[in-house]
Order: structure tokens, then C-alpha cells, then sequence
């Protein structure tokens, strides 16, 4: 449907959420009119709360398993739980938010003629068996395990997104999201950046998951924000799906000790089991986001360590986090 108001209309889902609360502000600060669309489930209203003030900003509360009738011009599809706590909390619930929000958000996207973006992820590569992780690779994925509910919806999600492509001509965007950390995580989501700095911050033990030689690649929020808006815009209508993430990998017991000398906590270093499937290394391989969006994270670890350890430390002395 035309509009008469001249400003981008652009819907985000999971706009509550870490990553999207995040986008919201970059949409509002870019001119755009900003939808957002949340059920609550990870995300909160702490995350938006600076926001609702803003005339451009209208949040509503929605499951994007349930259809959705808007009018937009953009879709940026984030809702979906993140972390592994998360997710596999209501894994029926985890699949359908991945396939029947898809679906839900590719219909709506097709009846308005809207741009759409999924926030896919490293993940639909498994536990890696080529490494660092192009684009190409098909993933080495386990269909029937604790982590497939999203792993294989994320994956569902992107064959729905290329089939709306090629069925229905939809101009979609995917891109493949490798570990983000930064200000608003959920302190109790179990991935490892919270999980660390909380610990540390508390000087309670710090808990590494097997011996701790796995490795991920970690990128720090504002350099992700600017891959996908670059991506949403790119003139090129490239589809992806395009890899998003900072390449220098470390393992799981270098992160802990940085974050232990960072915060100078008093904090010792145990182990735990390591979890079913756990990926033991993944690194992304950026040479198409780097040639194709002209983009490249450049917040290094510790940099983007410092802000997240303030974002935790003030939280945590709210006595609310
Ligand atoms: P998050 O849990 O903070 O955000 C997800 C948001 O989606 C939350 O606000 C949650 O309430 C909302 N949501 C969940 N189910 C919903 C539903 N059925 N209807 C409406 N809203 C729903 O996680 P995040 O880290 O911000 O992740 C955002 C997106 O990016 C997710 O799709 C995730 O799979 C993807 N991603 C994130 C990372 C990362 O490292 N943070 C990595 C790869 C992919
Ligand atoms: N849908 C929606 N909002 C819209 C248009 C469609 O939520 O504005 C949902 C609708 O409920 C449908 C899904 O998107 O189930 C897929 O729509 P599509 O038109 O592709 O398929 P169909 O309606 O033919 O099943
Ligand atoms: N991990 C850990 N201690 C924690 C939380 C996670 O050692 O308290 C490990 C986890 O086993 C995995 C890595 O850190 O090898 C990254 O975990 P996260 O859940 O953050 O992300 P994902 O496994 O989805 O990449």
C-alpha cells in the first residue's frame, strides 16, 4: 500500500532483543519509522524503554507464529531465542518461531512487496567440518539433537526465504550471524561472553564447558548492526546468504583469562561438561562481506569487552539485572 509520508517504514522482529534493540536505534537514527514487534519471550522492555518516547518508534506485542498485517517497506526478521538456555527451553516453540515466523514474515513481505531480511545464523553450519566456514559449506549438522530445534529451523527458515525467492521474485537478504556480544545481552541467557563477565564481575568461579580449547570468533555488536543494514541496502540486491562476523578466533580459556585481567576479578577458572553437539571451533569467513558490502568488524575483543563489562557492571549494581 503507497503511503504519503516519505520515511522508510521498517519492521523488526525480536526488536526487543539484544541484536534488535540495537538495530531499532540504528533504523531510528538512519530516519526510518521503526515497528516493533516482540512477544517477550527473551527480549524486555528495559532494552526499548529509550525508545518508546521517540514519535518514529511504535512497538507492538506479537508472536510471529500468529500472521501479521502491516504495511512496511522493510523486514529485518531477528525474533527467534538465541541462546542454547533459551532455545531449548520450548524447542517446539523454538522451531515454530523459526518456520511459521518465517513463513508468516515472507507472506507479509510478499503481499506488501517489502525487503526481507533473515537473521540466520553459523549455526546452520553444526559442528563444522571445514574450517574457517565459507558461505558454500553445507554444515555438519545432527537433525535430532538438543540443538536442532535451531539449528535446523534456522536452516528451514533460509530454504523458505530461497523459495520465496525463486516462487514468488521476493527481494530477500540472509545473512549468517556468527557469536555477537555487547551491551544488552541478557545476563541469564548461558552464553559464554554474560556468563563470563557475570561471574567475574560476582568473583564467582568461572565455568568452561570441557577443557576449553574450543574456539569461536567473537564480534562486537555495532560492527554486526552495520553488516546487516549494509546488507538490507545493498544495491546490488545481492541475496546471500552472506557470513557476518569477526574472523580472529579464540578458545573459550583465552576469553576467560581476558575477561578475569579486564575486570581484575578474583574469580578462579572451573570445568564443566561439555555440552551435546557443541561446535569445537568455528570462525567465519568474511571475504564476501568484505568484497560484496565493502565491510569489516572493527572493534577488536578487548575494546568491545570494555563496554560490555560497563553495560553488566551497571546492571548488576541496579540490583534488577
Ligand atoms: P535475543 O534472544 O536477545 O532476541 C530474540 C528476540 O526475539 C527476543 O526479544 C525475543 O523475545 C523475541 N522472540 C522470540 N520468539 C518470538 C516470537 N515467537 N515472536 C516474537 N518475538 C519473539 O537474541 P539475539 O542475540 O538478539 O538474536 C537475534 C537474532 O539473531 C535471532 O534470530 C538469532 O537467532 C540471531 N543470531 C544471533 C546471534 C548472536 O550471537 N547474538 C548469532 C547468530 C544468530
Ligand atoms: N501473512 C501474514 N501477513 C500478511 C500476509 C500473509 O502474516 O500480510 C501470512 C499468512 O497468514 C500466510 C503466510 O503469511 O499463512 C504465508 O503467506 P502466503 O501468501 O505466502 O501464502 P498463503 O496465504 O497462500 O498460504
Ligand atoms: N561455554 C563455556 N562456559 C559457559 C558458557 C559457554 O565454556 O559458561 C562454551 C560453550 O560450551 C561453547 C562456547 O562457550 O563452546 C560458546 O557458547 P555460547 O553458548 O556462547 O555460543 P554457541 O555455542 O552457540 O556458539
Amino acid at each position: 500500500m503507497q503511503h504519503y509520508s516519505l520515511k522508510k517504514r521498517v519492521l523488526v522482529t525480536g526488536g526487543a532483543g539484544f541484536l534488535g534493540s540495537h538495530l531499532c536505534e540504528r533504523l531510528l537514527a538512519d530516519g526510518c519509522d521503526v515497528l516493533c514487534v516482540d512477544n517477550f519471550f527473551t527480549g524486555t522492555r528495559r532494552n526499548i524503554e529509550h525508545l518508546l518516547g521517540n514519535r518514529s518508534f511504535e512497538f507492538v506485542r506479537h508472536d510471529v507464529t500468529f500472521p501479521l498485517y502491516v504495511e512496511v517497506d522493510e523486514i529485518y526478521n531477528l525474533a527467534c531465542p538465541a541462546s542454547p538456555v533459551h532455545y531449548q527451553f520450548d524447542p517446539v516453540q523454538t522451531t515454530k518461531t523459526s518456520v511459521m515466523g518465517a513463513i508468516n514474515m515472507l507472506g507479509l513481505a510478499k503481499r506488501t512487496k517489502a525487503k526481507i531480511l533473515q537473521a540466520s545464523t553459523s549455526e546452520v553450519y553444526g559442528d563444522p567440518a571445514v574450517h574457517p566456514q565459507p558461505e558454500s559449506y553445507w554444515g555438519n549438522v545432527n537433525p535430532i539433537g538438543q540443538r536442532s530445534c535451531y539449528d535446523e529451523g534456522k536452516r528451514c527458515a533460509e530454504t523458505l526465504f530461497f523459495d520465496y525467492y525463486r516462487q514468488h521474485k521476493l527481494a530477500i537478504r540472509v545473512v549468517r550471524i556468527f557469536n555477537t556480544y555487547g551491551p544488552r545481552m541478557h545476563p541469564k541467557d548461558g552464553r559464554v561472553v554474560s556468563n563470563f563477565i557475570v561471574q567475574a564481575l560476582n568473583n564467582d568461579d568461572i565455568t568452561i564447558y570441557g577443557d576449553g580449547t574450543q574456539t569461536r570468533s567473537f564480534c562486537y555488536v555495532s560492527d554486526l548492526i552495520e553488516a546487516m543494514v549494509r546488507m538490507m541496502n545493498n544495491a546490488d540486491n545481492l541475496s546471500g546468504p552472506i557470513n557476518i562476523g569477526n574472523p580472529t578466533e579464540f578458545t573459550m580459556l583465552q576469553l576467560a583469562e581476558t575477561v578475569i585481567r579486564l575486570i581484575g576479578s578474583k574469580s578462579k577458572i572451573v570445568h564443566k561438561p561439555l555440552p551435546s553437539d557443541d561446535p569445537k571451533q568455528r570462525r567465519p569467513d568474511i571475504q564476501q562481506a568484505t568484497e560484496r558490502l565493502g565491510w569489516q568488524p572493527s572493534i577488536a575483543l578487548e575494546h568491545g569487552l570494555t563496554h560490555t563489562i560497563e553495560y553488566f557492571r551497571a546492571l548488576l549494581r541496579s540490583g534488577n539485572p
